[in-house]
């Protein structure tokens, strides 16, 4: 993709979102664009930068640890979200790399990223995944046991968690999961929530997104189906 493009793409999709938020009659500011380059190379990112872009989203440590140190020390202001699942081993690499870890699902995760943080790593809000579809084979904590592991996260292992999120079952209606992420994390006092992709942000913003996570819309197919 061409750097036109990409700017393009990001210039339509922040629209949407705005308009999707003044819709719900809620701030637009109160809304980011976390733009998932996984699968996508350096000149696309390279592409989102030179438009602006800072918020970005990956779902591996191996291949975040590959296409982003040079540009986090280059770019003091460039924020990067882990947002897929974290196993126990690539902890420390991940600390040092992401701003935002999105995705704490079990105790045993808690656990090392409070051993392992230190002051110089980047990491800063913990999200907790809410398994919203209760899908066997999906990542996330069940919804009936969020609240417990949320005060888990906080009293027992110190992680800074400031929101939940979600990835809804793809053939079902996203705003029923939405909704019910938005009611868990009022009731566990958490302000963020990170919800809606290509195919439904701006139905996550209608019902409180926010932070949305898009890839396709802004990058294009994926080559590769990580
Ligand atoms: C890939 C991915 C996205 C972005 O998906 P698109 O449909 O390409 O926008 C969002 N969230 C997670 C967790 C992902 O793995």
């Amino acid at each position: 993709m061409t750097i036109e493009a990409v700017a393009g793409n990001l210039a339509v999709v922040r629209r949407r979102i705005d308009e999707a938020a003044r819709t719900a009659g809620r701030d637009p500011r109160s809304v980011e664009l976390i733009a998932v380059a996984k699968g996508h190379d350096a000149a696309a990112i390279q592409a989102a930068l030179e438009a602006g872009h800072r918020q970005f989203g990956e779902n591996r440590v191996q291949e975040a640890g590959k296409k982003w140190p040079r540009i986090l020390a280059a770019l003091p202001d460039v924020r990067l979200h882990l947002i897929g699942p974290l196993q126990t081993n690539k902890v420390r690499e991940a600390l040092a790399l992401f701003d935002v870890i999105e995705t704490i699902d079990r105790p045993r995760l808690a656990e090392a990223i409070h051993r392992e943080r230190r002051p110089d790593h980047r990491l800063r809000e913990c999200f907790v995944q809410v398994n919203t579809g209760e899908e066997p084979q999906k990542a996330g904590v069940a919804p009936a046991d969020a609240e417990g592991f949320i005060r888990r996260c906080r009293e027992d292992w110190q992680l800074p968690v400031t929101g939940l999120m979600c990835i809804p079952p793809v053939d079902e209606e996203p705003s029923l999961h939405f909704a019910l992420l938005a009611d868990l994390a009022r009731r566990a006092g958490l302000t963020k929530l990170s919800m809606g992709m290509s195919a439904d942000y701006e139905i996550a913003v209608a019902f409180g997104a926010t932070e949305v996570r898009v890839g396709t819309m802004v990058f294009g197919h994926r080559a590769i189906v990580p």
